[in-house]
């Protein structure tokens, strides 16, 4: 037994592809972690057989030291190759893979898409529920069905039931607790039905546009913190269509990528800060410096910050275009912490915000 090992280990050097193929199979099945180290040197083999045997032993082998190697093979140009590595992530549960395996959602090939609906499902990480709603809609395949299980394992089989089946009343329901996830999947349907469709929907959203309308002033968006606002439906070729409005985003015009319940939004700068968000009692803290662009804030609380990074911060909310941020800069709450108080920081901000305090 233990030469069958060493004579794998060196058939995995073998010049011959087969060789190296079939090592790699045989020791993917007898799970010995020292295999781990040479199998892993195959995911770059010039024979993509041996690459994509290499993945799948490596997802049977169980070593969270593959993890990202495995996410290199995401980008293969070989779909089977990807496919197993999506696969062996999925087994191996780390959670470094969730957003590559997001990114795989829309990978050409419909294999890939549905092993990588199954791997998040596998994985349980709630960044993955937005992305796998949207693909609840992927009739072309068996993907929307994948999807709706690996919702289902998230915790939002509701949800995900109510969108794959139009359950209009359910998808309303969301919506009155302030939950505006079931509108881009409405709104994406709308151009690809038919006639009785498109108006059943077209109902259920005047519908959940009310439900929303009390909730919408604290809807904000999940990629640019910015408020929901209401939203024409983009690229409408039918004049049904053309007067229908939605709550959405206003950059990015989705619903889904939504932080719900968000009262106040707060611009933090502080070079010790390490998250990019921090969310306590319906106030959010967005880390500008790392956030580096602005968004929706009603209050600036500078922290521990250098002159530049102020000025910087200054300068774009003087260039600012947005209509709906341009007014209310000047009555914003700005608190600055004394141990970063400096005159110069403090008379900059002075020229933009009325009310500057020292904490
Ligand atoms: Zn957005």
């Amino acid at each position: 037994m233990f030469t069958d090992f060493d004579d794998m280990i060196s058939n995995l050097k073998s010049p011959n592809p087969d060789e190296r193929r079939d090592a790699c199979i045989n020791l993917g099945e007898i799970g010995n972690p020292l295999a781990v180290e040479p199998v892993m040197k195959l995911l770059d083999d010039p024979e993509k057989e041996v690459r994509k045997v290499a993945c799948k032993a490596l997802g049977n082998l169980g070593s969270i030291n593959t993890v990202e190697p495995l996410i290199k093979c995401l980008e293969d140009s070989v779909y089977l190759v990807r496919f197993n590595a999506v696969v062996a992530l999925g087994k191996l549960g780390d959670n470094r893979a969730v957003e590559p395996l997001i990114e795989c959602l829309r990978d050409g090939k419909r294999w890939v898409r549905h092993a990588a609906c199954e791997a998040l499902g596998k994985l349980g990480d709630k960044r993955a529920v937005e992305p796998l709603i949207e693909r609840l809609n992927d009739s072309f395949d068996k993907a929307g069905k994948v999807a709706l299980i690996a919702l289902e394992k998230l915790g939002e089989g509701p949800l995900a039931v109510a969108i794959a089946q139009l359950r209009y009343d359910d998808l309303i329901a969301f919506a009155k607790e302030g939950d505006s996830r079931p509108v881009d999947p409405l709104v994406e349907r709308l151009e690809t039905t038919n006639i009785k469709t498109q108006d059943a929907i077209k109902k259920a959203l005047v519908k959940i546009n009310r439900e929303l309308k009390p909730h919408a002033d604290n809807l904000l968006c999940k990629k640019h913190f910015t408020r929901f606002a209401l939203t024409k439906l983009p690229d409408v070729k039918s004049s049904k269509l053309r007067n229908l409005s939605y709550y959405a985003c206003r950059i990015c015009k989705k619903a889904s990528n939504v932080i719900p319940h968000v009262h106040n939004v707060t611009a933090v700068l502080d070079s010790d800060m390490s998250k990019l968000t921090s969310l306590k009692r319906n106030n959010l803290r967005v880390n500008y410096l790392k956030f580096n662009g602005l968004f929706d804030f009603e209050r600036i609380e500078i922290v521990k910050a250098n002159i530049h990074d102020v000025k910087l911060f200054l300068n774009r909310i003087k260039r600012d275009h947005d209509e709906f941020r341009q007014k209310r800069y000047r009555k914003m709450a700005c608190t600055v912490k004394r141990e970063c108080k400096s005159e110069e920081i403090l008379a900059s901000l002075r020229e933009i915000f009325e009310n500057v305090r020292v904490k």
